[in-house]
């Protein structure tokens, strides 16, 4: 080997690019299928159209190698399942009848049967299917998808690799089926699995595969002896296959670890390694295990998760010492480029510097072709692209935008008391039960009521210039006055105002804070046809003027009890957008905290004597390895702590949390210190409060009884029955009623119903105390 011929063969590619088309083509074809508006034959031609406009920008870019097989019509995982014949026994019949029909049957349920579950794919915003296993599942091979995908692009002219998702992976990212019982583990499905795949990877090089791609992201989490020798099992037998194209085992999303020499020794011809942020640790872990002598390595130095403009100085650093431990190397980002928009180009209202600064997948994709370029013929074959990016890099380094010096002196300054209440829980609880003066197990909701066609109308007329500010304002003010209405008849005792000036609970504070940036057509996919435009974190953050007091004041000037401020957590503002990379996120944080701290003393100083601060992404974003969580749990809480810490011991903070599994996090959430907090428990009949008991969790809490995903009306009788095991976990001076989340995905029917006979079975229990 010879770090020269390496050199000259480094080639670009991507695993992966947004499925969706610049004009969310996607979405409108799948969306009019279900309709009836578009027949199976237009689906298919629209998916195509968008298949082969991809490969084309992906070529026309310059990229070697493009990937096939990772278009979706929902979710490739899904489509892996059909792949693998694991369709569930309750979609059978659907799948049966019709192919597309029954696939969408899966992933989205249908009048007879439940869908897949879904749950989020690693630490990214994107959903998955969860395949359901079981000790009976039978695997067969359906290669027809990955084939025909391949054919397409190579009838285009195009040198492509197959993407599938790994065996291991799959087996990991399963559960078992219902009825299975709970501790049975997909991955002793192994050795059924891996003919199957045999299968699809020989009609893939029977059909022109030159290379196949097999994603094993499950394998940079933690994982056993057990799982690593099933991954060295699965690969040194696909690698014995005689019929079989070439094997590149790629992982992404962090590093490989103790899973990294396991595949560098089995017999795969490449590797694809992610080197940017945590998984940069690759690098050095590689060269300790003695490169990967003989064997292709992709390196993913271009990052596909956030938006920003690479530094290619840094990366070509990072390819050259990488040339040293490899027989070729490559050039790729370091994931899919799934998880980020189109095209930054397309966001003409975006200021022309700080534009420069993002890079959404057409931009990466040339990033990576540059530094291919960069890599194969020396650095002068890209100056011109160098020096275009140093200064791209050094305005964004010296913009006032990213350096406010208010802010940093501020975060600067932060203490450890400031992220401190003046009083311990046990004195806050005794002022706040006097000043508030509840009744026992309180109720309350969680912040939105329904939004109704006629909100979301005026939100539109507003838009359209059909009503000004003030029309729409007065609307939003008779909503209020409706949902506050409806609270005070119906006996509730901690009232919201409902959340109706709102689009969604991160983007209604990102618009309002500097440092934000909005995008018009970032769309990403969170999943299926649903698309999300997450807001750029691409400054420092501060808070100009108050967000949410005015709407608040108003509900609390229309009625004697007590309204709850309603504001979205720091952790969750950052979750839900894309982060700043030129700093550490803890920083970020903090800017963020201060800013809500801001809102949350404001909301105090106008008389607010109860603040709920959500915080539903505090465990999403939970770092993939165990070793780091330690390290953002201590940011996450402190960022919170900060938030809700400068408010008098007799102000009620309260916290939310949307999800049942909590056991790893039970400390962080103790460390919150938050008076008050509610949490997802309906549907699993409030194993939670039984949790909370066990781990000792002193403080006063909501376990949702009434399943908001849910249109059914639980009974006051269902709603008491929930609260009474509560209470056998729960004292009731510490046990509040509340649903599950907030109403906004409900009707108002089946919300009026339900709170009624929620305050009704509270009213029931408290007469058996
Ligand atoms: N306050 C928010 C609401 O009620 C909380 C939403 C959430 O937890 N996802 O809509
Ligand atoms: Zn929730």
């Amino acid at each position: 080997m010879t770090t020269k011929s390496a050199a000259a063969a480094a080639r670009s590619t991507v695993y992966g690019y947004p499925r969706q088309g610049q004009g969310r083509e996607l979405k409108k074809a799948v969306e009019g299928y279900w309709k009836g508006r578009v027949d199976a034959d237009g689906l298919r031609a629209a998916a195509a159209a968008l298949r082969t406009a991809n490969w084309r920008a992906l070529a026309g870019a310059g990229i070697d190698e493009v990937p096939t097989g990772d278009f979706s019509y929902y979710d490739h995982v899904l489509d892996t399942t059909v792949m693998v014949g694991a369709i569930p026994e309750r979609h059978r019949a659907a799948v049966a009848a019709d192919a597309l029909d029954g696939y969408f049957a899966m992933a989205r349920g249908n009048r007879e049967v439940a869908p897949l579950e879904m749950t989020k794919w690693f630490d990214t915003n994107y959903h998955y299917l969860v395949p359901e296993l079981g000790p009976g599942t039978v695997f067969t091979a359906d290669s027809g998808k990955q084939v025909d995908e391949l054919k397409e692009a190579l009838a285009l002219g195009l040198t492509a690799r197959p993407v599938l998702v790994g065996p291991v992976t799959y087996l990991l990212l399963a559960k078992p089926a219902p009825g299975v019982p709970a501790d049975f583990q997909p991955l002793t499905l192994l050795d059924r699995l891996l003919p199957v795949y045999a299968e699809v990877l020989a009609d893939l090089r029977a059909a022109g595969a030159e290379w196949v791609q097999l994603d094993e992201p499950a394998l940079v989490q933690d994982r056993t002896p057990a799982e690593l020798n099933a991954a060295a099992r699965a690969y040194r037998d696909l690698g014995a296959l005689t019929a079989r194209p070439k094997l590149l085992a790629a992982s992404y999303f962090d590093r490989l670890g103790g899973a990294l020499p396991v595949l560098a020794k089995a017999p795969v011809e490449g590797l694809a390694l992610d080197f940017t942020g945590s998984a940069a640790a690759n690098l050095g872990d590689l060269a300790a295990a003695g490169g990967l002598p003989g064997k292709r390595l992709v390196a993913g130095v271009v990052n596909g998760r956030n938006i920003w403009v690479n530094d290619l100085e840094k990366s070509l650093a990072t390819l050259g010492t990488l040339l040293g431990l490899a027989d070729r190397v490559d050039v790729a980002a370091s994931c899919s480029l799934l998880h980020v928009p189109l095209d930054a180009a397309a966001e003409t209202d975006v200021d022309p510097e700080i534009l420069g600064w993002l890079s959404f997948a057409r931009q990466k994709t040339d990033e990576i072709v540059t530094l291919a370029r960069g890599l194969g013929r020396g650095t002068p074959a890209i100056s011109g692209e160098l020096a275009a990016n140093r200064a791209v890099l050094a305005s964004r380094a010296a913009s006032p935008v990213t350096r406010d010096p208010a802010v940093r002196a501020r975060t600067g300054a932060v203490t450890a008391a400031d992220a401190r209440r003046s009083a311990p829980y046990g004195e806050r609880t005794v002022a706040q039960r006097t000043r508030l003066g509840l009744p026992l197990l309180p109720t309350t909701t969680i912040g939105s009521f329904p939004q109704t066609d006629e909100l979301r109308a005026a939100r539109a007329d507003l838009r359209s210039g059909h009503i000004d500010t003030a029309g729409y304002e007065e609307r939003v003010r008779s909503e209020i006055q409706e949902v506050i209405a409806f609270q005070e008849k119906t006996g509730v005792d901690v009232l919201v105002h409902g959340e109706p000036e709102r689009n969604d609970m991160v983007q209604y504070f990102a618009e309002q804070l500097t440092g934000y940036l909005a995008t018009r057509h970032g769309w990403v996919q969170s999943y299926g046809t649903r698309y999300v435009r997450p807001p750029v974190l691409v400054g420092d953050v501060s808070r100009p003027a108050p967000m949410t007091v005015r709407w608040t004041s108003y509900a609390q000037s229309l009625t004697g009890k007590p309204v709850k401020g309603m504001l979205t957590g720091p952790v969750t503002m950052l979750a839900w957008s894309f982060v700043r990379d030129d700093q550490p996120l803890g920083e970020t944080a903090r800017q963020v905290a201060l800013a809500l701290r801001d809102e949350v003393d404001d909301l105090e100083a106008a008389g607010t004597r109860v603040i709920q601060v959500d915080e539903p992404a505090l465990r999403e974003t939970l770092p993939l390895r165990t070793a780091d969580r330690a390290g953002y749990l201590a940011w996450a809480t402190e960022a919170f702590r900060l938030t809700t810490s400068g408010v008098a011991a007799d102000t009620q903070i309260h916290t939310h949390m949307c999800y049942a599994e909590f056991g790893d996090v039970v400390e962080a959430i103790d460390d919150l210190d938050a008076d008050v907090i509610s949490l997802e428990a309906a549907r699993s009949h409030m194993q939670i409060a039984g949790e909370l008991a066990v781990h000792g969790y002193p403080r006063e809490a909501g376990p949702g009884v009434w399943d908001i995903h849910s249109p059914r009306v639980p009974s006051a009788d269902e709603a008491a029955g929930l609260l009474r095991t509560g209470l056998k976990a729960i004292p009731a001076e510490r046990l509040w009623v509340n649903p599950d989340c907030g109403l906004k995905t409900r009707g108002w029917a089946e919300t009026r119903a339900s709170l009624e006979n929620l305050v009704a079975a509270a009213r029931t229990v408290r007469g058996e105390l």
